[in-house]
């Protein structure tokens, strides 16, 4: 019944939010093992935060370009095509990862409200 419902307020929505925040915390923890924190190193050990429950595919990517997704409590790093479209907009691609902005009303509430790097710093940017 995916026609029956608003594309934005879906029961899959909270559930995936909530997946996305149970791995973003789970990748947090493993930067804050990551002895390596310079810039340019390409590391595997991050999780795809696409909030699919099944997938379990790792990304490729920088701490910088890590930290810079962590910077806004509605952006996740993903796999490339690992995006939903009726929930987030792809901000930017390269050839390992995506990068998303959380866009669905309830879902982008959620994600914001348990950012681990304290909510809502991305308040001035969005108007609903
Ligand atoms: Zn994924």
């Amino acid at each position: 019944m995916r026609g029956a419902r608003p594309a934005d307020r879906g029961p899959d929505a909270p559930h995936e939010a909530a997946q996305q925040c149970l791995v973003r915390d789970a990748n947090e923890t493993t930067e804050r093992l990551n002895a390596e924190r310079t810039a340019v190193a390409v590391r595997t050990a991050l999780r795809c935060e696409c909030g699919d429950p099944t997938c379990e595919s790792h990304l490729d990517a920088t701490h910088a370009e890590y930290e810079a997704v962590r910077a806004y409590g509605s952006h996740f790093i993903v796999g490339l095509n690992h995006e939903n479209p009726e929930s987030a907009w792809v901000l930017s691609e390269n050839a390992r990862h995506a990068v998303i902005d959380v866009v669905a009303g309830d879902a982008r509430y959620q994600v914001r409200a348990r950012n681990p790097r304290h909510a809502w710093t991305d308040a001035d940017d969005w108007s609903p």
